[in-house]
């Protein structure tokens, strides 16, 4: 992670240690707080912004991924049958709004997560199978073409 500049970047809250996880918990990542500490790591939790409590049930994309949950063609469920489809995309913009307000090119997110997840997420069925594809919030910094970093 490169901090020679000034440039802004987008974490993940629960990377940089916040308890915003559905389990109450957070993530921290050593790298990802320091860059919070320096001022350049600008903090967000897209399932906060979109309202979610903490703790909340598990969510899954299910029927695709977050580019199709963001089209209208797929839907973010909790694991007791709850839609959040709505919430997570209200979020999602929420977070893409605070990018523009800091000319954010660059975001370091958490893998996996319905919402912050690169690449790689979770299938919909609950069982820990992962499937390519990304979150709400990444697809959606994507197509705002944002540099997504995926962290473990
Ligand atoms: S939405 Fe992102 S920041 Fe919030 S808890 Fe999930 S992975 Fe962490």
């Amino acid at each position: 992670m490169n901090s020679n500049n000034n440039e802004k970047l987008l974490v993940s809250s629960c990377l940089a240690g916040f308890s915003c996880r559905y389990n109450g918990k957070g993530k921290p990542n050593k790298e990802i707080i320091e860059l919070v500490k320096s001022g350049r790591g600008i903090p967000i939790c897209a399932e906060q912004l979109a309202g979610l409590s903490i703790p909340r049930a598990p969510a899954e994309i299910v029927g695709g991924d977050g580019a199709d949950a963001l089209n209208g063609e797929a839907k973010v469920l909790s694991k007791d049958g709850e839609d959040y489809t709505a919430r997570m995309v209200t979020g999602a913009e929420k977070a893409l709004a605070i990018c523009k307000l800091y000319n954010i090119k660059k975001a370091y997110l958490k893998s996996k997560s319905p919402s912050c997840g690169v690449n790689h997420i979770y299938d919909g069925t609950f069982s820990d199978k992962i499937i390519k594809g990304d979150g709400v919030l990444s697809a959606l910094l994507k197509k705002n073409g944002i540099d997504i970093i995926e962290v473990e």
